[in-house]
């Protein structure tokens, strides 16, 4: 038989498959699995091939990751060419060019003030990393009862414990642990709309909830404009000004979750780009190197990192094994070059019409509440929630691959998707949306 490179046998396939769900955890699943995985067995460019021969264009990037596409040239040299020198050695006491060239780039595209990197080896732990900078900068200022964060509903920042406590805690995917979490404060989310005129009894609200509670506040934490795995909402850049404000009145620290906006995702290199605001503490991670390998990072200004480093703790108490992996951080800086080298604002702008066009018709039908696209993000929100299984069926016929959840088809597309590989994405969701 002709196997070409990568294909798998039907046989071996159905085995793969079979011990997968047995005994390998999948996000956000039961064990055993009561859902199939599709076998993948290799991605080049935007497409996915499964163990079958067919070929998928993927709409979910990986999960907001793979802005470049799968084997790009680039991007495996940059991981073979560190392979041949180091994969990786421990960041206590030691340092590397691949980490240090990452962090220059770092501090010269993020907003301004930021000019600190901490590597970290997840997005969830750069969110757990901002939390104790805000926290240890309290402490450092003799105010340790300042450690409880402001933040809004419908938000998501990761899986892990005092990640949970920021994830909306009603409708969230977590508040099964309510009862272990830090207590934060939630403020309703902000009102939907990239251009909804501002709430004025929304804002007085947010101003009102943070002058009562500033004495025990470190500070703000929200994703910048879009919210994402919480809902997949988009609101006004006058929200994110008015959240600056409050935090410089209270002496607050505005720490962005910029994991899955930033790179260009929004049609700004960064989403608080939108509001022109610089956070304090700001977390990238997903699309930082490009889809390839697991890493974040945490960056804050001066201010906080003298602030911390001058208190009684003295060191950042965080330093995973990880840290700083060469080959993660060879990657992320040819990611960033080539994400840069392109015109990648025209093709997040024409991925934003494209979407557009081919998504705002779904809201007049009968199983849609609504339509949202910002940049390289388009999503159709449904009445009712998803079948995956069946929409899946739908969009496989398409040649698409997405994941929808609860009551959102969506996509985030590769940056280097073509405008009919864009259209054929939308396309296939508004099959999805018609079905409903
Ligand atoms: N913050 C935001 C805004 C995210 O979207 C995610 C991932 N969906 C995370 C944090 C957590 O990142 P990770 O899954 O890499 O731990």
């Amino acid at each position: 038989t002709m196997l070409s490179l990568g294909r798998m046998s039907p046989q071996e396939a159905e085995r793969i498959v079979a011990f997968d769900r047995e005994h390998v955890w999948h996000p956000y699943a039961p064990m055993p699995a009561t859902e199939e995985p599709w076998p993948v067995v290799s991605a080049s460019g935007v497409r996915l091939t499964l163990a079958d021969g067919a070929e998928l264009i993927d709409g979910m990037s990986s999960w907001w990751s793979a802005i470049h596409g799968y084997n790009h040239p680039a991007l495996n040299t940059a991981v073979t060419g560190q392979l041949g020198k180091m994969a990786h050695v421990m960041f206590g006491g030691l340092t590397h060019p691949p980490a240090v060239r990452l962090a220059e780039r770092l501090v010269e595209i993020t907003p301004e003030p930021l000019t600190k990197v901490f590597y970290a080896d997840s997005g969830s732990v750069a969110v757990e990393v901002a939390i104790k900078m805000a926290l240890q900068y309290w402490m450092s200022q003799g105010r340790p009862e300042r450690h409880r964060l402001l933040t809004v509903r419908g938000g998501y920042h990761g899986d892990t414990f005092g990640d949970m406590a920021l994830c909306d805690p009603v409708n969230g995917m977590h508040h099964l642990f309510s009862d272990v979490l830090a207590r934060h404060l939630f403020a309703p989310e902000p009102p939907p709309g990239y251009l909804a005129d501002p709430d004025e009894a929304y804002l007085a609200g947010l101003r009102a909830l943070a002058a009562e509670h500033a004495g025990e506040l470190a500070g703000i934490v929200v994703e910048p404009i879009v919210q994402g795995a919480g809902g997949m909402r988009v609101y006004a850049p006058e929200y994110l000004r008015a959240l600056r404000e409050i935090a410089d009145e209270h002496g607050l620290l505005l720490i962005l979750d910029e994991i899955a906006t930033g790179f260009g995702r929004t049609g700004e290199l960064w989403a608080c780009d939108h509001a022109e605001v610089a956070p304090d503490i700001m977390c990238v991670g997903k699309a930082l190197t490009g889809g390839y390998l697991s890493m974040a990072a945490t960056l804050c200004t001066d201010e906080v990192a003298r602030g911390i480093s001058e208190g009684e703790a003295r060191v950042l108490r965080h330093g995973p094994t990880y840290m700083a992996n060469p080959l993660a951080a060879a990657v992320a800086s040819a990611s960033i070059d080539l994400l840069l080298s392109r015109d990648w604002r025209d093709e997040v702008d024409t991925i934003e019409a494209v979407l557009t066009a081919g998504l705002e018709g779904a809201r007049d039908l009968p199983g849609v509440a609504d339509v949202r696209v910002l940049g390289a993000i388009g999503v159709i929100e449904t009445r009712e929630p998803v079948d995956v299984a069946e929409a899946q069926g739908i969009l496989m016929a398409h040649g698409v691959w997405l994941r929808p959840f609860g009551n959102l088809v969506y996509t985030m597309p590769p940056y280097v998707c073509t405008e009919e590989e864009v259209g054929r994405i939308a396309d296939a969701m508004y099959a999805v949306a018609e079905s409903l």
